[in-house]
């Protein structure tokens, strides 16, 4: 069966979109820990983050540094904290967190609720 991403890729469930290419896409986070935090993930359905092949895997992080760049200068963030989890949705992703502290990528903490007006405002900043 496809993951959620995979659908969302084929675009049989929305996303608030931030970016894609022909291999990647990145989009917002529904449960975000700080505004702003963004997926990539690879257009691929690959489940395990270290089974991508090595160029993808670079290739894929030269495009979320675009993302994490265009985050950190329009959320005025201290950095953009990088997160491999993958242990809720088996389709490989990066977690692009603004932060400006630890607290904003503590995991166990309750998550951000957004309008979707918020998010549509989050992609029109961030968007790309
Ligand atoms: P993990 O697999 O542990 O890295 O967590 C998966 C992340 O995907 C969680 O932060 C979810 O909030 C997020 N997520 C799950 N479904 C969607 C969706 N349809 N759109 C955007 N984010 C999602």
């Amino acid at each position: 069966m496809a993951s959620v991403f995979s659908k969302i890729v084929a675009g049989e469930i929305p996303c608030y979109k931030i970016a894609e290419n022909d291999e990647f896409l990145a989009f917002l986070d529904i449960n975000p820990l700080s505004e702003g935090h963004t997926l990539v993930i690879p257009k691929r359905e690959v489940d395990y983050y270290f089974d991508l092949e090595d160029d993808e895997l670079a290739r894929m992080n030269v495009f979320a540094k675009k993302i994490a760049q265009r985050l950190k200068s329009v959320t005025s963030c201290k950095k953009v904290a990088v997160v491999v989890m993958g242990l809720e949705v088996p389709h490989a992703h990066i977690h692009l967190i603004p932060m400006n502290s630890e607290r904003d990528v503590d995991f166990s903490k309750e998550k951000l609720k957004f309008t979707p007006e918020h998010f549509s405002r989050i992609v029109e900043k961030v968007g790309l």
